[in-house]
């Protein structure tokens, strides 16, 4: 974890222990607005599995499946650790959780020259890719800021409205939260680390007041965040053309008495589309709701890049585009799937960046420089061989059928432990319906 620091302001009613707002440069927003790019698997993994519901069971589900039933072990790490398209822009940030790594094979003689994104993969020559090799970042933080200009000053409230910092902007927050006396009022500086981000992120899942909670530490009762992973856009992907005639058939087991789904039964499609949702940019589900999660601060954090837009704070249109519509790698899309509809790009982080390594016989080093014609620690000679970035494709889940609960639990449809459990009352009382489910339905 990285070790920078930072400071950040804040203004502290301790009349009633709570943070009125905080007050920041450019280098904390873009901290706070980074969360939108992080794919949501980055964010269940980082909170401890403590956000949105239902997800977290599917994002266990992935962690213990068989083997056998995914298509590669290189598959569990795109899901569970997916790129993240703007990596690359999070690990410039003053304070991040983002190291950017890649996997060489471990074979030392292989005669393929490949660097592979996930951990897992496995390399032409029969070996896998489970070297792990990270690239320095400490030369590469942006002071000029990531998203938005660091010159910029901001209020952020409680709730993470963000927006540009003037005297009118602090009244009208004074007077919303009922602050009439100055005199309870009083300035105090806290020390940021890859730490409190981590924390602050895991409140902004689960509370109003994540700045209250971390920085006061009086956490308010928990309110568990829930996506409603549904949404009135369907048109997108209707337009789609050729996609629209993407179907899984899915067979749902009621019970007879309430109509209660029992479990439903899919085939791999179905369970890929389902579990490539880990894979989404926090940005883009925002974006499919319409701005609306049912997580207050995000939808206030989101909500707010519309109104900075005005005050010309973002770096570049590019860059805002970023955080209001983050784009899936095109190597986590899935053909012939709504996935494939969405927006997506073949910009991955490092992909404008070259890799060497020594190839010289009998050399033991694995060193892999982002430098050409260095010369090897191992044998001292010139490191030159360029390595080529590939990564996995075609689906996560081997052709199978799959039991999928309604919070999301998905197991192989052979786990007879499991059916004896979903069935231990309701054997003689379920009814079968089967559906067809298409692009409109999953959008
Ligand atoms: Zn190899
Ligand atoms: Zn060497």
């Amino acid at each position: 974890m990285a070790k920078e620091t930072s400071t950040l302001r804040l203004m502290v009613d301790r009349s009633s222990s709570r943070v009125v707002f905080a007050e920041s440069d450019g280098h904390f927003v873009d901290i706070l607005m980074s969360f939108l790019t992080y794919p949501l698997a980055t964010i269940l993994r980082l909170s401890n599995k403590q956000s949105f519901g239902a997800l977290n069971k599917l994002y266990e589900s992935v962690e213990s499946i068989e083997s056998h039933c995914l298509r590669s072990e290189a598959c569990r790490s795109m899901l569970l650790q997916p790129v993240c398209s703007a990596a690359e822009e999070c690990s410039k940030l003053q304070i991040t959780n983002c190291t950017l790594c890649s996997y060489i094979c471990s074979n030392r003689s292989c005669f393929y020259e490949n660097l592979s994104l996930y951990a897992n993969h496995q390399c032409p020559c029969g070996e896998f890719f489970d070297r792990r090799v990270c690239f320095s970042q400490s030369t590469q933080r942006s002071n000029a800021g990531v998203f938005v200009l660091s010159s910029f000053r901001f209020k952020i409230s409680d709730d993470l409205v963000v927006s540009q910092l003037s005297m009118e902007e602090i009244t009208a927050l004074f007077g919303q939260l009922g602050v009439k006396q100055g005199r309870n009022l009083e300035a105090m500086d806290v020390t940021l680390t890859a730490a409190v981000i981590i924390e602050l992120l895991k409140r902004i899942l689960v509370s109003e007041t994540p700045l209250t909670d971390v920085f006061l530490g009086v956490p308010k009762e928990k309110s568990k965040m829930q996506l409603k992973m549904h949404s009135t856009h369907h048109n997108e992907a209707q337009a789609s053309g050729s996609k629209e005639s993407y179907k899984a058939s899915v067979m749902l087991i009621l019970n007879k008495k309430d109509k209660k789904l029992v479990f439903a039964e899919a085939d791999n499609e179905f369970v890929d589309l389902l579990v490539s949702y880990l894979t989404y940019p926090m940005g883009l589900v925002m974006n499919k709701l319409g701005g609306t999660s049912g997580n207050r601060c995000f939808d206030n954090l989101y909500k707010s890049i519309e109104s900075l837009k005005s005050v010309d704070c973002f770096k570049g249109a590019e860059l805002m585009n970023m955080l209001l519509n983050p784009k899936l790698p095109t190597h986590l899309t899935l053909e012939d799937s709504f996935s494939s509809s969405l927006e997506h790009e073949e910009r991955f982080y490092l992909s404008g960046t070259r890799f060497y390594m020594c190839r010289t016989e009998g050399c033991n080093s694995y060193e892999v420089s982002t430098i050409g014609n260095v010369s090897c620690k191992g044998c001292t000679k010139i490191t030159n061989k360029r390595l080529k970035v590939i990564e996995p494709k075609d689906g996560f889940m081997r052709k199978s059928r799959f039991v999928v609960m309604d919070n999301l639990v998905v197991k192989p449809l052979s786990s007879i432990v499991f059916l004896t459990d979903a069935f231990k009352e309701t054997l003689s009382q379920v009814e079968i319906m089967n559906v067809e489910i298409g692009a409109e339905e999953v959008c």
